[in-house]
Formats: structure tokens, sequence, C-alpha cells
């Protein structure tokens, strides 16, 4: 039996809108803006991005969880294999980093999204958690929520339980009363399950919950009607 809800808490990316095309925009922008400034760079694998990202959080923990900071960063190394120059390499990544942010920014939000959340925050206190660097002022949609607390305010990334904890603080609600949607089976929901609030999954590809040590929450797969479905399930 579900308890009753008084705010709900929102993953950002591939909760709101698909992020794999915005962030592939926004990368090819980037290096793009770079290129025409120092010329072709050699760009690296996955792989290797993943190395560099290691040794970096090695040297400075805070890099696993400001992905800000982290790319800023990367395209800092990247501009410095071709500039010498300090001062001009650290004004290059800082412009194309500002590039970065915009485009990833500039999202298109999933059927409905927009419509229920209006719906949602004239019933319930409506708040953001993400690990990523997204900007609900930048993207428009910062009205409807109290507050979008970001892995960089918490000093740790979902599942941790640094951002379910700010968010009960931030609301003076209890763990019970509160509502966590999102994507992520780990980071999203047994982040939540596991720190005592309650979730709501968003599964729109319908795929299956193999986690054992949490029970599978309720899920949705389209956003229209959620607000009714909201209803339903938590009051
Ligand atoms: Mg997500």
């Amino acid at each position: 039996m579900s308890e009753k809800i008084k705010a709900i808490t929102f993953d950002l990316d591939d909760t709101f809108w698909d992020v794999k095309p915005v962030l592939i925009n926004a990368e090819m922008k980037t290096r793009k803006f770079i290129e025409d400034k120092i010329g072709k760079l050699e760009w690296g694998s996955w792989e290797e991005f993943k190395l560099i990202r290691e040794k970096l959080i090695i040297e400075d923990a805070s890099y696993e969880f400001d992905v800000g900071k982290l790319r800023k960063k990367l395209l800092l190394m990247k501009i410095q294999e071709r500039v010498s120059d300090e001062e001009t390499a650290n004004e290059l990544s800082e412009s194309a980093f500002q590039l970065f942010f915009q485009e990833r920014n500039k999202v298109e939000f999933f059927p409905s999204v927009l419509d229920e959340i209006e719906k949602l925050s004239q019933i319930y206190k409506l708040g953001c958690l993400t690990n990523g660097n997204a900007n609900i002022q930048i993207i428009g949609i910062s009205k409807f929520f109290k507050f979008n607390i970001s892995s960089k305010d918490v000093s740790a990334n979902k599942p941790s339980e640094n951002h379910f904890h700010k968010a009960i603080e931030l609301l003076g609600i209890s763990k019970e009363e509160l509502l966590h949607i999102g994507d992520h089976k780990i980071n999203d929901m047994h982040g939540a399950i596991s720190y005592g609030v309650q979730a709501l999954w968003f599964n729109p590809n319908k795929e299956i919950w193999d986690l054992e040590d949490v029970e599978k929450p309720p899920e949705f797969s389209t956003w229209q009607g959620l607000t009714e479905k909201i209803d339903s399930l938590y009051s």
C-alpha cells in the first residue's frame, strides 16, 4: 500500500528528454568550434576517455561528481596538445565549455512532459535531482520547481543518498512523503527505495526489472495521464 505523498522529485536526463542526441550535438559543435580555431584534433575513444577520467578522479575526487569541471578539464587537455600558451588555452577551453553548456541545454521534451509537470506543480511541491548539469533556468522550466539538486551540490552521484537526503531537508517532509521519478533502475529507483522514499519508474522501453534486492516499483511508459496515475497510486 503506497503512502500519501506531498512532494515529487524528478530525474532530468532521459526522464524529461532523450539526452543522447543532445550530448552528441553539443560535443560535435564544441569540437568544431575548437578545430576551427586550432586545427584538426584526434579526440580519442570512449575507452581512452574513461581512463583519463579515472586518473583525474584519483588526483581530485570532485571530477567524479562535477561533470562541468570534468568537461572543462578534458577540453583544456585537448587544446593544450596544440596551444602552449596557458592563457590562450584557458580562454579557448572556457569559451568552448560555454558553447557546450549552451547546446547541452537545448533539449526536446518527451510528449506531454510540460503539461504534466505544470499540472503536478499545482498539487505537489516539485524538485529535480540530477547527476548531470542540465540547467532548468536555461531550459525554461524552473518556475515549476522548488530546487534542482545536482551531484556537484551534494558531492556525490545518485544512487548515493545525498540527493534524496538534501531534498527531504529542503522540503521539510518525511521520507515516505516524497516520491522520486526517474528512468534509471539503480541511480533513481534503487537509490530512492533504499533511502526510504517512494519511487515511480519511467520505463519507456519496457525494460525488465532485474534487481533482486529491491522490489520492482510501479512504472509508467508515457507521460500522458501521469498526474491521474499518481493521484490514483498515492492518495
Ligand atoms: Mg536519467
